[in-house]
């Protein structure tokens, strides 16, 4: 495994990103940097950003780029001087990678992979709104779920192409269990030089 390594893990809501990313940086020792995380960290700290967010995410909407890279520069910069990062919902949108590479110094933040995570969309639905029980998500509901699949396949699909093109995509089959998922993407990423 190359060190930094750098790395994106992007998926539709529901396809595991969170768990994944968490078990693959604490295996690799990557920063987990999930923007998600950080806006429901503003949202439980009652911010201006948290107030903000949260009728954002209500809706199943996209927080404005500038907010978002704003809170995500520094951090991969960071990382990605150290040990790397594992990236996790960040870019959502090509106009997100494009922004990112206009601000930060390319040579060093750049992923050097991206991880898609593919889950049909009728179980993608079934996980959320189980989940929704469990982890009380203002946006795990039925509706807002519709929104956030919709967003993902206007915003967020594109990005598979680019990074395709770049040569740096490796999609994965997430319709499995965890574990079985959590193996083979240690196995790719260990791969990777
Ligand atoms: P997640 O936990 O990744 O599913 O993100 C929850 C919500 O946070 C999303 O539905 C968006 O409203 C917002 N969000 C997270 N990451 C981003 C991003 N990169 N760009 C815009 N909004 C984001």
């Amino acid at each position: 495994m190359r060190t930094p390594l750098n790395v994106l893990l992007i998926g539709p809501p529901g396809a595991g990103k969170g768990t994944q990313g968490e078990r693959l940086a604490d295996k690799l020792g990557l920063a987990h940097i999930a923007t998600g995380d950080l806006l429901r960290a503003e949202v439980d700290a009652g911010t201006e950003l948290g107030r903000q967010a949260s009728q954002i995410m209500r809706r199943g909407e996209l927080m404005p780029d500038d907010v978002i890279i704003g809170m995500v520069l520094p951090r991969i910069t960071e990382a990605a001087q150290q040990r790397g990062y594992l990236l996790d919902g960040f870019p959502r949108s090509v106009e997100q990678a494009e922004e990112v590479r206009r601000f930060a110094d390319v040579a060093i933040v750049a992923p050097h992979a991206v991880i898609y995570l593919d889950v049909p969309r009728d179980e993608l639905v079934r996980r959320i709104l189980a989940r929704a029980g469990v982890e009380g998500r203002v946006d795990d509901n039925e509706h807002t779920v519709r929104r956030r699949l919709e967003v993902f396949e206007e915003a967020t699909r594109p990005l598979i192409q680019l990074y395709q093109e770049r040569g740096i995509l490796h999609v994965v089959d997430a319709n499995r269990d965890p574990d079985t998922v959590t193996t083979e993407l240690l196995r790719l990423l260990e791969a990777i030089t």
